[in-house]
């Protein structure tokens, strides 16, 4: 069966210049791209991304999956989360699935706590995502402004999670994939260094999903690596489309991109 978008990514990590762990977890690889943010102290925030993280795993190598695919996974990582250090330890969940819905490639979004996932776009970047955190709840209110947010003494205080006592439901999205979008995970140590515009200079400046990923975490650092880093980049090369009066042969070996070629081009 093949893939409803076929795609490429990179993926970089890194504790940071003032933690000593690594409490961020990933998954780079299709049909599956997450990060989970773990919190706890005490290594139980490692351990807790780690878990959620592994319940994952078993989807690689899927042409995609669904989203009942991901709240049985999601059901047994909070089992799992729930026995690490008395159900103190937590952890956030946010990603992009490859979905195949009547055939058409969709990104299935996931998303609890302030891991986010951002959509480059022809000229468009944006945030898919909405943070389940208090600062995003006093935006929404009006009580406070976006670039307020950024520098809040509560930006780190989340209303969702993994774990942690919490039992909220993630948001799900199916956005519709395009050939060329270029999907951005990342733990919240990424824009709580580079602001929206830097990350999209960076995505649009390197082509190799790989080498954008490593540079958005080596700026990170640069710019003070307060809390870990994560940052996956996932490029649609071929998009499954089943539109009416289609003619062209999407799946067909010649139409497909190639590496350097035209499709990341533009950015
Ligand atoms: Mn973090």
């Amino acid at each position: 069966m093949t893939a409803p978008i076929a795609v490429v990514s990179g993926a970089a990590t890194d504790a940071g210049r003032w933690r000593t762990l690594n409490e961020d977890a990933h998954l780079a690889s299709a049909p599956a791209f997450l990060v989970a943010d773990g919190m706890g102290g005490h290594e139980a925030g490692e351990l807790a991304s780690a878990a959620v993280i592994a319940e994952f795993t078993g989807l690689a190598g899927r042409p995609s999956a669904s989203v009942d695919d991901v709240r049985e996974a999601l059901d047994r990582a909070r089992a799992v989360v729930r026995t690490i250090s008395g159900g103190a330890a937590g952890t956030t969940l946010g990603g992009v699935v490859v979905a195949d819905v009547d055939g058409d490639g969709y990104w299935l979004t996931v998303n609890v706590g302030d891991s986010r996932t951002y959509l480059l776009r022809d000229r468009s970047f944006e945030q898919i995502s909405v943070d389940h955190s208090v600062v995003q709840e006093l935006v929404d209110s009006g009580e406070l402004l976006p670039h307020e947010a950024l520098r809040d003494a509560r930006r780190n205080v989340i209303t969702r999670a993994i774990g942690a006592g919490s039992d909220a439901e993630p948001d799900f999205w199916m956005l519709p994939a395009e050939r060329g979008d270029r999907i951005l995970v990342c733990s919240d140590g990424l824009p709580g260094e580079l602001d929206p515009a830097r990350i999209e200079a960076v995505l649009r400046a390197e082509g190799d999903p790989q080498a954008a990923a490593a540079r958005l975490v080596r700026e990170a650092i640069v710019e003070g690596g307060r809390d870990n880093i994560t940052a996956l980049v996932v490029d649609a090369v071929t998009v499954v489309t089943q539109e009416v009066g289609d003619t062209i042969p999407t799946l067909d070996e010649d139409t497909r991109p190639r590496e350097g070629d035209a499709v990341r081009g533009g950015r």
